[in-house]
C-alpha cells in the first residue's frame, strides 16, 4: 500500500452538537451555514464505519483504530450500536468524551464493545473550567472527583483509559501530575491549543499559548507521570496540523493543515480512498507524533486507581 493510504488511526466526528461550549473547540463545524444538520442518519453512519474498516492497511499494519468523537459523541443515540458494529468489523474502538454523560450504566453498555475510553480533562479547577467554557448549560463543570470516578469505573469494566488535555492560557500554569499519575490511565495526550479559522476564532486570542509555555507545562508533569508508567504524548500545534485522518459529521474527510478546515467530497458518494485523497495528510508527521502506536497490542492490564487518593486532589 502507498504511504498516503488511510492510516491505522481514524477519527470520526459523528455530530456537531455538544452540551459543553469550550472556547478552544476546533470541532464546532459551524462555519458553513448550509450544513445545519448535526449528524447523518443512522444507516449512513454504519456505512461509513464499514468503509473505514474495509480500506486497505499500510503494509505491515494489522489493525485500525476508529475513534468516535464529536461534538459530544454520547449525544448520538445509537453510539453503543455503532461502536459494536465497528468492533464486529475488527476495528479497535475508542470514544472521546467530555465525561458529562458517562454514568456507570452508560459505561456498562459500552464496555463489551469498547477498547478505549478517552476523557477530555483540561483542568481540575472548576472556576478555570468555567472560564474555558468546559461546563454544561447551567455553568456546571465536572469536578476532579467526578472525572476520577469515570476513569475508575471504566477501568473496573476492563476498558483502557486515556486523558486528552488541551494546554491554553487559562490552565498552562497548573500542575495536575498527581491526579494524572493516580488516575489509572495508560496514555495522556497533551495538546497545545490550536487556532482553527472558522472554528474557534472568537476566543483564540484569550487562549493561545507560546511553544515555550506549552513545553513548560509538559516539563512540569513528565517525570512524575512517566514514573507512574503512563505514556505521555505531547503534541504542539506543529505536530497536530495535517497529521490526523478525520471525518466530519457530514461524512467527509477534513484537514486543518492550512489553518482552516478543508473538506473532501462525501465518502458515501466518491468512496473512501478517493475522498481521503482530497485532503492533506502527512504520514511522517503522523508517525512522529506517535499516531502509529499499536492500540491493539498494548495489553497492559488497566490499573485500578485509588479513588480516595484522587478525590483529595
Ligand atoms: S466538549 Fe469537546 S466537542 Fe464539546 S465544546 Fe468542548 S471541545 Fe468541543
Amino acid at each position: 500500500m502507498q504511504a498516503n493510504s488511510l492510516p491505522e488511526a481514524v477519527n470520526y466526528h459523528l455530530n456537531k452538537n455538544c452540551n459543553f461550549r469550550c472556547k478552544g473547540c476546533y470541532a464546532t463545524f459551524d462555519e458553513d451555514p448550509s450544513l445545519r444538520s448535526v449528524m447523518l442518519p443512522r444507516e449512513q453512519m454504519f456505512r461509513i464505519v464499514e468503509a473505514v474498516a474495509s480500506a486497505p492497511l499500510l503494509t505491515g499494519k494489522t489493525v485500525r483504530k476508529l475513534t468516535f468523537a464529536g461534538g459530544e459523541p454520547t449525544l448520538c443515540p445509537w453510539l453503543p450500536e455503532l461502536v459494536a458494529h465497528a468492533k464486529s468489523l475488527g476495528l479497535v474502538t475508542m470514544v472521546v468524551t467530555n465525561g458529562s454523560r458517562c454514568t456507570p450504566d452508560y459505561l456498562r453498555r459500552l464496555a463489551p464493545v469498547l477498547d478505549w475510553l478517552t476523557v477530555s480533562i483540561d483542568s481540575l479547577d472548576e472556576p478555570t473550567n468555567r472560564a474555558m467554557g468546559r461546563h454544561d448549560s447551567k455553568g456546571q463543570p465536572l469536578s476532579a472527583d467526578a472525572y476520577a470516578r469515570i476513569l475508575a469505573e471504566a477501568a473496573l469494566l476492563g476498558l483502557r483509559t486515556k486523558i486528552n488535555t488541551v494546554v491554553n492560557r487559562l490552565n498552562h500554569c497548573e500542575d495536575i501530575s498527581t491526579f494524572i499519575a493516580d488516575s489509572g490511565i495508560a496514555r495522556w495526550k497533551v495538546l497545545q491549543v490550536m487556532p482553527v479559522e472558522g472554528q474557534n476564532d472568537a476566543h483564540i486570542d484569550l487562549l493561545t499559548v507560546s511553544r515555550a509555555m506549552f513545553d513548560a507545562f509538559v516539563d512540569r508533569h513528565q517525570v512524575r507521570v512517566e514514573a507512574a508508567g503512563i505514556r505521555m504524548v505531547p503534541e504542539p500545534v506543529t505536530s497536530i496540523r495535517g497529521s490526523y485522518a478525520m471525518i466530519d459529521p457530514h461524512g467527509r474527510f477534513f484537514d486543518s493543515s492550512a489553518g482552516s478546515h478543508r473538506y473532501s467530497q462525501p465518502i458515501l458518494e466518491v468512496g473512501i480512498e478517493a475522498a481521503f485523497a482530497q485532503v492533506s495528510f502527512d504520514r511522517t508527521a503522523f508517525e512522529e507524533r506517535g499516531g502509529s502506536y499499536d492500540f491493539a497490542v498494548d495489553q497492559t492490564p488497566p490499573t485500578s486507581p485509588d479513588i480516595r487518593q484522587i478525590a483529595c486532589v
